[in-house]
């Protein structure tokens, strides 16, 4: 008989990131993944450095040093911290440890791709709820749990959409959800947010058994390449992800730069300030050339090209043409839009005038 994967594998639609190069470009703007502009504090990579004489040496698989710094930095209990490689890994695993074959895992219309990837992957039946203006509905969410349902997950503020969910909200959905269903609230851009009314989730996790908060170095932090997060925890939970997660799963110069990175204050400030300026700007801008920028908190804007303009595949096809590589969204069921990371200054601009060009239209 022929080797085959455990039913549902091959349905999994394989996570396609933004390229990086394009055919025949030398000068590419790269605004399709959701890094950061400015890169990592000079101070991280110092520390990644650092960890060359020791590439012989297995990483700390507890993340001691890391666990203790984010205690410190967000007046977190580091026994309820756990560290993975990216929260990719932080979602998978609640996903492996959580649910299985027949069970739901309950998310968004438009939420992080990798939800329903992991769930499948074990054999779970993702369930999306619908939105309203492309951000979460609390009431829609709530009228698809079933007794099946094992995880809800709610990205905010959520990637594509750049919409969130105001912490009455949060609390409200909580509130509504039963104690065996896990809310796992993964909050990748917290730290581009300002809003009064915004709140990542530590405290909801403190307060209940079934709440968990993820979050990742690679936005704001600027390291994605290192493949580093973590998940805060009720400690049942903690003490879960610790037997199912790999003994070294996050990389000893991952940690060391997380440390380091965290400790630049001011750097992660600069990153925000810029964020917080060309943002708006570039959504002033799009706005003007007659496309439709969708409200933002996080490090992009989710662009709707309507009809008229010729719609987002040949916006793509234009701006590909001129190196500017944004994310197509037709995967995320956004089919006439694009996604746009904030970059540079000059990479903002330049991207400003190629959709000009494409619109024929002065701001
Ligand atoms: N959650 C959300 C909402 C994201 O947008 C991303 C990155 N695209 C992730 C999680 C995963 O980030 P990482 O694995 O790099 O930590």
């Amino acid at each position: 008989m022929a080797l085959t994967p455990r039913p549902g594998i091959m349905s999994i639609a394989p996570y396609v990131g933004g390229e990086s190069s394009l055919p025949g470009q030398n000068r590419i703007i790269k605004l399709a993944s959701n890094e950061s502009p400015l890169g990592p504090s000079p101070r991280a990579v110092e520390a990644y450095k650092a960890l060359a004489s020791e590439l012989h040496r297995y990483p700390d698989g507890g993340a001691v040093a890391l666990r203790a710094a984010l205690g410190r930095h967000h007046a977190l209990e580091p026994s309820r911290i756990v560290c993975g490689a990216g929260s990719d890994e932080l979602i998978g695993l609640l996903v492996r440890a959580y649910a299985g074959p027949g069970d739901e895992v309950l998310y968004s219309r438009h939420g992080f791709l990798m939800y329903p990837i992991a769930a499948q992957s074990v054999g779970a039946t993702p369930v999306t709820a619908p939105e309203r203006d492309l951000t979460a509905d609390v009431d829609a969410l709530l009228a698809r749990v079933t007794p099946r349902t094992r995880i809800l997950f709610l990205a905010n503020p959520n990637n594509p959409t750049g919409s969130y969910l105001p912490s009455a909200e949060v609390k409200r959905l909580r509130d509504r959800l039963a104690p065996d269903v896990l809310l796992v609230l993964d909050a990748a851009y917290a730290e581009y947010v300002t809003r009064a009314d915004y709140d990542a989730g530590a405290g909801m996790v403190e307060s209940h058994d079934n709440v968990v908060m993820v979050r990742t170095f690679s936005k704001i932090y600027g390291l994605a390449a290192l493949r580093i997060g973590w998940a805060y925890c009720p400690p049942a939970i903690a003490d879960v992800l610790n037997r199912v997660r790999g003994p070294f799963n996050t990389g000893a110069a991952a940690q060391a730069a997380a440390v380091a990175a965290l400790e630049d204050r001011a750097h992660t400030e600069k990153a925000r300030a810029h964020n917080d300026r060309w943002l708006p700007w570039f959504s002033k801008q799009v706005e003007a050339l007659g496309l439709i920028p969708h409200p933002s908190l996080c490090n992009f804007v989710l662009v709707q090209f309507p009809e008229a303009t010729g719609g987002a595949d040949k916006a793509l096809a234009f701006l590909n043409g001129r190196g500017v590589i944004p994310r197509r969204m037709a995967g995320y069921g956004l089919p006439d839009c694009l996604r746009f990371t904030i970059g540079t200054a000059e990479e903002m601009e330049a991207t400003v005038a190629a959709l000009r060009e494409f619109t024929g239209r002065r701001p």
